[in-house]
């Protein structure tokens, strides 16, 4: 780099030390920041001259990596007719393509799509569907039970079906909505399924059935609270509660969705259809900001046919066609492309070479489903430590809690693959 780029460089994080916000930071004590100029493929090129192996997926998104052939040729082609029209009174190929799309792969009975800006908004999306679905039945249900540990997004309607301990609900106490919250499902992926594990669940429901209009989960995976995997059985059980109590199921495939967890959609795992399904992150491999919201005729129909006769419920940049054409690229590339073959081997490698790092003290447990591997430490990480050392060592890997976890893009090789684990058990040995 000569000199007057790095004074660039400089200037450039100065000004964004104190003018940018940056996800959960403070601003007066802002922690480093490292500055990006490309990405490509499974790398992260920062303008300090070193790359990165990506172990995020930029947070589940960017499924085949960066600056990805086909997702630029739909973007571009797409920019040249249009970027953007109002979806009130106009609709277009991309939307529909995209929608034919998700209906034919979402789990059946999911026939109705909503796009939206944000998986928050996809969230506030199916909630409010669920509220006008029962106003419509003339039915008073204005709760939500959620799971323990479970996340759904920042805004204030998915914060309050978030865990309320730990997250975010304190610091709003007298705003966010009060609603139930069951037990987080204790029985894990692999282990021996026993109904006990369902109890509270159907407890909360019997007791409470009047007054709930949906139970809102993460089939399988609880991301953000956790890195929990949770039993297949619980989801069936799940579904299964929520007709016998007549409670609508919405699930929130916004991180597990598009293969991540082994099947296309986690709900998969239990072969169940939610009445309400909730997508994102990595809709649009990555590309820019999406979300789409899906529910059965019934549901659509019977707020259609309610007092208020509409979906309430329309935003600015709904349907935004380059979005819509770079989503159907990316889920066109994903369909004809191995992705099965390629989760499974990054599951079997993420298996074998994460295992060692069980015999270290710091470790407590480590967990892969898909292509998710997670290590969990026995106490919280520094992250900007810890960051650092991970960027010393060749690989984007951002640690929470006590959580170091991997959901590389699913072209990853296994060399690079080999880094990333290679890079977790340097980070464990040296905090042990
Ligand atoms: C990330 C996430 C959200 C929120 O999506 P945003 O696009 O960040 O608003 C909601 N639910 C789950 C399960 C998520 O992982």
């Amino acid at each position: 780099m000569s000199n007057k780029d790095s004074k660039t460089l400089n200037s450039d994080i100065n000004f964004d030390k104190q003018h940018i916000w940056h996800p959960y930071t403070s601003m007066s004590k802002p922690i480093p920041c490292y500055p990006v100029e490309s990405a490509s493929g499974c790398m992260i090129n920062l303008q300090s001259g070193e790359s990165l192996v990506d172990g995020m997926s930029s947070w589940w998104a960017c499924l085949f990596g960066y600056n990805v052939p086909e997702l630029n040729k739909a973007a571009t082609d797409q920019l040249s007719k249009m970027s953007h029209v109002m979806f009130g009174g106009l609709t277009h190929q991309p939307a529909v393509t995209l929608a034919k799309t998700l209906v034919e792969i979402t789990p059946s009975g999911l026939d109705k799509v909503f796009f939206s800006d944000s998986g928050s908004v996809a969230v506030e999306v199916a909630l409010k569907m669920a509220l006008q679905y029962w106003q419509s039945l003339g039915k008073s249900k204005t709760k939500f039970v959620a799971l323990k540990k479970g996340y759904h997004g920042d805004t204030f309607a998915a914060m309050s079906v978030t865990d309320p301990e730990g997250s975010m609900h304190e610091l709003y106490q007298d705003f966010v909505a009060k609603n139930l919250f069951t037990e987080q499902p204790k029985i894990k992926y692999e282990q021996a399924w026993n109904d006990s594990a369902i109890q509270d669940l159907e407890e909360l429901l019997k007791n409470n059935a009047e007054q709930i209009a949906a139970l809102v989960l993460e089939p399988i995976v609880q991301g953000a609270g956790g890195m929990h995997f949770y039993h297949p059985q619980y989801l069936t059980s799940a579904r299964q509660l929520c007709n016998k109590y007549n409670v609508l199921l919405i699930a929130d495939e916004i991180a597990t969705g598009f293969g991540r967890t082994g099947k296309l959609f986690a709900c998969e795992h239990a072969n169940i259809s939610p009445d309400i399904l909730c997508l994102g992150k990595a809709i649009t491999g990555g590309y820019m900001s999406f979300a789409a919201t899906l529910t059965t005729n019934k549901v659509a129909n019977t707020i259609s046919e309610g007092k208020a006769g509409v979906f309430m419920h329309g935003p600015t940049f709904m349907g935004n066609p380059l979005a819509c054409a770079v989503a159907s690229a990316n889920l066109q590339k994903l369909l004809s492309y191995d992705w099965q073959q390629a989760v499974s081997t990054i599951s079997n490698q993420m298996h074998q070479e994460l295992a060692r790092c069980t015999k270290l003290n710091s470790v407590k447990e480590i967990r892969v489903l898909g292509a998710i591997g997670v290590v969990e430490l026995n106490q919280e990480v520094d992250m900007v430590s810890v960051q650092r050392k991970f960027v010393e060592l060749g690989v984007w890997i951002r640690p929470f809690g006590k959580l170091i976890y991997i959901m590389p893009p699913y072209i990853a090789t296994a060399e690079q693959l080999s880094k990333l684990t290679d890079a977790i058990y340097s980070v464990c040995e040296s905090l042990n």
